[in-house]
């Protein structure tokens, strides 16, 4: 799988298959990309590349734990997020793939802070935080 920014100054390969792919629900989230919920996929930092430079940004994430954000430094696109309470797992937001059918969402993450008016007719996994699927990679 390949992926990039808009601008294509930042591009990455996907090596392996990601850990966990979903909709995440959390308020980082939407107040990042101003959605209901954003497509994203956890993946071991050694089964990804990226080229390109990226500005970062410090900010809490949904478990209220330190994040940073990487975006493109041209177009300004978040590409992915490092979060503090996984080891060596990013997460990285999936609309920058290059083919959208790369994405195969597993399930609805954090919808506890679901917009109510955004309905999931959907019938994957709902989750009411963070995916049990990443407790194996929680940082120590
Ligand atoms: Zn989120
Ligand atoms: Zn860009």
């Amino acid at each position: 799988m390949h992926g990039a920014c808009r601008c294509g100054q930042i591009s990455y390969q996907v090596r392996n298959k990601p850990l966990y792919s979903g909709y995440c629900h959390c308020h980082a989230c939407q107040k990042r990309n101003s959605a209901p919920c954003v497509s994203v996929f956890l993946i071991q930092k050694k089964d990804i590349d990226f080229h390109g430079k990226t500005d970062s940004f410090r900010s809490l994430g949904g478990s209220g734990k330190e994040m940073t954000e990487h975006r493109c430094h041209d177009c300004g696109d978040a590409i992915y997020s490092d979060l503090s309470v996984l080891d060596n797992v990013i997460v990285c937001l999936a609309a920058t793939l290059n083919n959208p059918n790369d994405f195969e969402p597993e399930g609805h993450l954090w919808v506890s802070s679901r917009d109510p008016r955004f309905e999931i007719k959907d019938n994957l996994e709902q989750q009411a935080g963070p995916p049990k699927q990443m407790m194996p990679y929680l940082a120590k």
